[in-house]
């Protein structure tokens, strides 16, 4: 069911056709963002982070959704998500000098104590390289860090 609804909405939207995108499907299913959806709705404060690949409309109740949010089944761009996206809830934001690995506050299926342990490793396995090279060349994208996140790693 879920299958049909993506491409009942991918029809609705455009692909941004980025491949560097990160897969966190081993430890983040497609079901649980599709039931979700909070990373995908922006407070008009939070505008300056949307990924520059995508569009937000504004909502009645003064939110900006993405145009590629499908209210049945999720992101409807799977594997050409923006990098940003990909990569999400995992981020690097900038302190002081220094860039720090961090895990978003607001994702409630990672931010499970139970999961901790499970989800730094991933996290610093096979999103830390990927994201830190992307966000070196892209510092546009960094945001200062937000002590509510948690910090999973350091670097110079
Ligand atoms: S907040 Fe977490 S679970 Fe929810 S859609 Fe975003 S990444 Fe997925
Ligand atoms: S591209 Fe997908 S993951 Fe990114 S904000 Fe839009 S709907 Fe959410």
């Amino acid at each position: 069911m879920l299958q049909l609804l993506t491409a009942f909405c991918a029809i609705k939207f455009h692909k941004c056709g980025n491949s560097r995108a990160m897969d966190l499907s081993p430890i983040l299913k497609h079901e649980t963002c599709a039931n979700c959806k909070i990373c995908c709705v922006f407070k008009p404060e939070s505008l300056i982070y949307v990924p520059k690949e995508i569009e937000v409309k504004k909502q009645e109740d003064g939110m900006f959704a993405c145009i590629h949010r499908c209210e049945n089944a999720g992101c409807t761009l799977e594997k050409n998500k923006p990098t940003e996206c990909a990569a999400w809830p995992f981020s690097i934001s900038k302190r002081g000098g220094k860039l720090l690995l961090v895990l978003e506050h607001s994702c409630p299926e990672l931010n499970k104590r139970e999961r901790f342990n499970e989800v730094k490793k991933f996290a610093l396995e096979n999103v830390a390289p990927k994201l830190l090279e992307y966000s070196r060349k892209n510092t546009g994208t960094l945001r200062e860090h937000n002590s509510k996140n948690q910090i999973l790693d350091y670097y110079i």
